[in-house]
């Protein structure tokens, strides 16, 4: 019993994971949204990696774990989770630095509310200064209305903050990708469209298994 109880406290502390060929960062299991879909709602993590934290790791114990690996073995270090890195962006810029200092490619996997989570801040400029190589965001909605529904965001005009700091990661040089999950209930092609007009990249997600199952049986 105590065994099992150890090896979970294990597993659940999971700060970074590999898959893809990526080593991906697990910051956080807050988020200032609550979508429909969130594998939070349905799994403990992804990949058979537990990502449920009992503790938030600090700069130093990330920094400290990634010293362990060679580094050179993965096409990217990736800012994602079981949550929103952007609230803890301070330890985002501080191990992006360390990462670039190194020579590592280093990616954000966001919602896009940095900049509503950060008021005090010019994020943009913060990620840009820092060396962030490239930004993926969430956008799954072709409509504020239609996001609302879905991502059921703490904030009130997260959908617009979302389009401005996509438009301006383009402008500041930070090459930026939008994303979106495939489900019926978000129009892609609509979706494909506001990209396009933002001259950021296009990417449709597959919904995780464990959320897909969930949905399906709720219908
Ligand atoms: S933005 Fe991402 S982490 Fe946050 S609730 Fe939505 S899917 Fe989950």
């Amino acid at each position: 019993m105590v065994i099992r109880n150890v090896r979970t406290l294990i597993r659940m502390n999971t700060i970074y994971y590999e898959a893809h060929n990526n080593l991906y960062l697990n910051l956080t299991n807050r988020c200032s949204a609550d979508c429909v879909f969130c594998i939070r709602n349905f799994a403990d993590g992804v990949y058979g990696y537990d990502l449920r934290l009992s503790k938030e790791p600090t700069t130093e114990e990330i920094l400290e774990a990634l010293e362990g690996l060679d580094l050179s073995n993965y096409r990217e270090v990736v800012f994602t989770g079981l949550g929103e890195p952007t609230l803890r962006f301070d330890v985002v810029l501080a191990v992006t630095r360390w990462l670039k200092s190194r020579g590592i490619r280093v990616r954000l996997d966001t919602n896009g509310h940095a900049a509503l989570i950060n008021p005090e801040l010019d994020v943009v400029s913060e990620l840009k200064n820092a060396g962030m190589d490239f930004i993926s965001v969430s956008l799954n909605a072709e409509s504020e209305e239609k996001y609302n529904k879905l991502c059921r965001p703490v904030h009130k005009n997260a959908y617009r903050e979302i389009l401005d700091f996509v438009k301006k990661a383009g402008e500041a040089g930070i090459p930026t990708r939008v994303t979106v999950v495939k489900i019926p209930e978000i129009d892609v092609e609509k979706c494909r469209q506001v990209s396009e007009e933002l001259g950021s990249e296009f990417h449709i997600r597959t919904l995780s298994e464990a959320a897909s199952k969930e949905i399906r049986g709720n219908n």
